[in-house]
């Protein structure tokens, strides 16, 4: 049974990264698989704010955040009005150390100096209440498994949602979900992103 008043902060899509107001590092990740949870979410009566890195028009509470730094500063601040917290966005791990105001100039090579992004769920799970469930995804091109067991004790995960990397920017995903002991609870077939959507609704929010 599903306990409707319980509030969800979901987040979807890949953060961009600016360089200069025109250029930006960023991913494939097109956003359906956080935005397919807060649809179903809603759809099954929760209270929904979605955390997007682009904007959309939506019957629920939808917040922009584009870069991970405003990401990370939008989640800090919702965060504790929530029950629980999916992280399905593609957050960079990486953002240019400097800013260029001004388009920069095509001339010679240059050089991008890139710094580390905060580890957001990280940060995230230092102030969690013990009632509040974290749950976050894991993408990899290998090892699919011991990386999410090892993202899920380093970010110290109620649940980890392990998919393959050709997940990303398809209408279709694979899941494994993995509890805070690293046992698999659940493994989807090849289903559309809406129909896991609901799976992992029903095996996280029950
Ligand atoms: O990119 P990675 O595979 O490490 O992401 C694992 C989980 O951590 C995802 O849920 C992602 O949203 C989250 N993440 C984060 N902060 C980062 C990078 C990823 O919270 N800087």
């Amino acid at each position: 049974m599903f306990d409707r008043k319980k509030r969800i902060l979901i987040t979807a899509g890949g953060t961009k990264e600016y360089i200069d107001p025109i250029r930006y590092i960023s991913n494939d990740s097109s956003g359906k698989m956080g935005i397919s949870i807060a649809d179903a979410s809603y759809d099954l009566g929760f209270d929904v704010t979605l955390v997007c890195t682009f904007n959309l028009d939506k019957p629920y509470k939808t917040l922009l955040a584009s870069s991970a730094f405003d990401m990370k500063k939008v989640l800090l601040q919702e965060f504790l009005k929530n029950d629980v917290l999916i992280m399905a966005a593609a957050v960079s791990d990486f953002t240019p150390k400097k800013y260029q105001k001004h388009k920069i100039k095509s001339s010679e090579n240059i050089t991008l100096e890139l710094i580390k992004t905060p580890d957001i769920l990280k940060d995230i799970s230092k102030i969690k209440k013990p009632e509040q469930k974290i749950i976050g995804f894991a993408l990899e091109t290998e090892n699919l498994i011991n990386n999410a067991k090892e993202k899920l004790k380093k970010k110290n995960l109620d649940y980890i949602i392990a998919n393959e990397s050709s997940a990303i920017g398809s209408d279709y995903n694979r899941i494994i979900i993995l509890n805070q002991k690293g046992e698999e609870i659940y493994a989807s077939g090849l289903e559309e992103k809406s129909s896991v959507a609901k799976s992992i609704l029903e095996k996280i929010m029950t």
